[in-house]
């Protein structure tokens, strides 16, 4: 059966290197000159900056995509993270497990009963599913300054979302996941080296990749790219979000209540800032989510593992945020000023790289984690990040959605 995959991005790759291993016969078109989408290395000043990724997948060497890698016997090394998370406050980093004493013994108490509700997959249902984040902790652990900034730093940093946007269940699900496959790891090599070694077994297994191709028309049975070439499909595998899919086909080829829900679909937004700081590792391989920072959700420390992401000498750390107005270069400058709060020696012993703003068509996630929208033609798959999954963080949520795909094409 022949195989039209539109992008390289993590999505594509990974559903199209099974493919191509069962047999199947795959084309990847990717209209950039590179594959790997927002999940590859940038080279700057003798940095291994990225396209999107802090080079980090959330639940590390047991989580859903590294299981998948390993099902492709995919040689990437992923190291977790020791401790999972520290957290920044006051001046100081302390470990995760110190956040227990900002909280009082009541609250301490629910905390715990609320972790163990979760963990035996007891979960908000009803109204309750639908409250935000916070209203739903507040309800359940009480109204405690730390837990709020916690939480708001850990979905800032995880999903570039705040508590008011994410709801109770997409929450509680991210929990339950964290406690089934726990916290992240970084990639020795980084990005690059999962999306290079995917686009490895795509063409060991006769697949091809044809980059600098833009799909610009789809159709039952063909795609058309922007120089004119149409290319047959059985199978059509798209990588490119769904409204951009639902641009290919022709909006006329949709109902309008179908139209109004993928219309709906919002994406998430955020600032990622590139720090080199002289000197040896700052913090290992682990996040520091930071909250009382005005805008920075956490950082990390990619060159930890992997020296080489980093010129000789310095230590490469990557900074989030989410995005929280439209005033984007107020929102640039509040991420800024937050780095001279966290790294004092920036200023004498360092060197702000790059900051990199990801929004409208280029944003963190193309549909805000917790919503999705099924396609509804035949033999058409969305993959990547506008089809993840309740509670599947980032990368993870995307092998959760190349899982299904290739369970519903019986793979
Ligand atoms: P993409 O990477 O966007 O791939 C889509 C591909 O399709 C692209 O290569 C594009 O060029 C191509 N394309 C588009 N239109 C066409 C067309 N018409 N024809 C042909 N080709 C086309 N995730 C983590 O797990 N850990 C992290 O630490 C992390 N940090 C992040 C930090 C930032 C700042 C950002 C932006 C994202 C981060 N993410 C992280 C999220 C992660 O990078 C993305 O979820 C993931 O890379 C998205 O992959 P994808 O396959 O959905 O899409």
């Amino acid at each position: 059966k022949k195989v039209i995959t539109i992008g390289a991005g993590l999505g594509g790759l990974l559903t199209s290197a099974f493919l191509a291993k069962k047999g199947y016969d795959v084309t990847i078109l990717e209209k950039a000159p590179f594959v790997g989408g927002r999940f590859t290395n940038l080279n700057y000043k003798g940095f291994q900056l990225s396209t999107g990724a802090l080079h980090m997948i959330p639940h590390g060497e047991d989580g859903p995509l590294a299981h998948l890698l390993s099902l492709l016997n995919a040689n990437v090394k992923i190291v977790n993270s020791n401790p999972k998370g520290k957290f920044f406050i006051d001046g100081r980093i302390h470990h995760y497990r110190k956040g227990w004493k900002y909280l009082g013994l009541k609250e301490k108490a629910k905390a715990m009963k609320l972790l163990a509700e979760i963990r035996a997959n007891r979960l908000p249902k009803g109204e309750e599913a639908s409250l935000n984040s916070w209203d739903w902790l507040k309800e359940k652990v009480g109204d405690n300054e730390f837990v709020y900034l916690f939480i708001k730093s850990f979905l800032g940093w995880a999903i570039s979302l705040t508590p008011e946007e994410v709801p109770a269940i997409e929450l509680a699900k991210e929990i339950k996941a964290t406690l089934k496959w726990g916290g992240p790891g970084l990639i020795k090599g980084g990005c690059k080296a999962v999306s290079e070694e995917l686009a490895r077994i795509v063409r060991e297994n006769g697949g091809k990749i044809i980059t600098r191709k833009k799909v610009v028309e789809a159709e039952k049975g063909r795609i058309i790219t922007a120089d004119g070439t149409e290319y047959p499909y059985d199978i059509l595998i798209s990588n490119i979000g769904i409204k951009e899919t639902v641009e290919l086909f022709g909006r006329e080829n949709f109902d309008r209540e179908y139209l109004r829900r993928v219309d709906s679909l919002k994406p998430a937004e955020g600032i990622k800032i590139n720090i080199a700081l002289k000197g040896k590792s700052k913090i290992g391989n682990t996040v520091v989510f930071t909250l009382d920072t005005e805008r920075i959700n956490g950082y990390n420390e990619p060159s930890a593992l992997s020296p080489e992401l980093s010129k000789e000498g310095y230590t490469l750390i990557m900074t989030h945020q989410a995005i929280k107005s439209r005033n984007i270069k107020k929102e640039q400058q509040l991420g800024i000023e937050d780095l001279y709060y966290l790294f004092p020696e920036l200023e004498r012993n360092g060197e702000i790289l790059m900051v990199q703003t990801y929004l409208d068509k280029n944003p963190v996630n193309r549909v805000a984690s917790g919503n999705h929208v099924d396609f509804p033609m035949e033999n058409v798959y969305i993959v990547g990040d506008a089809n993840k999954g309740q509670g599947g963080i980032e990368v993870e949520g995307i092998a959760l959605g190349v899982m299904k795909t290739l369970q519903s094409l019986g793979i």
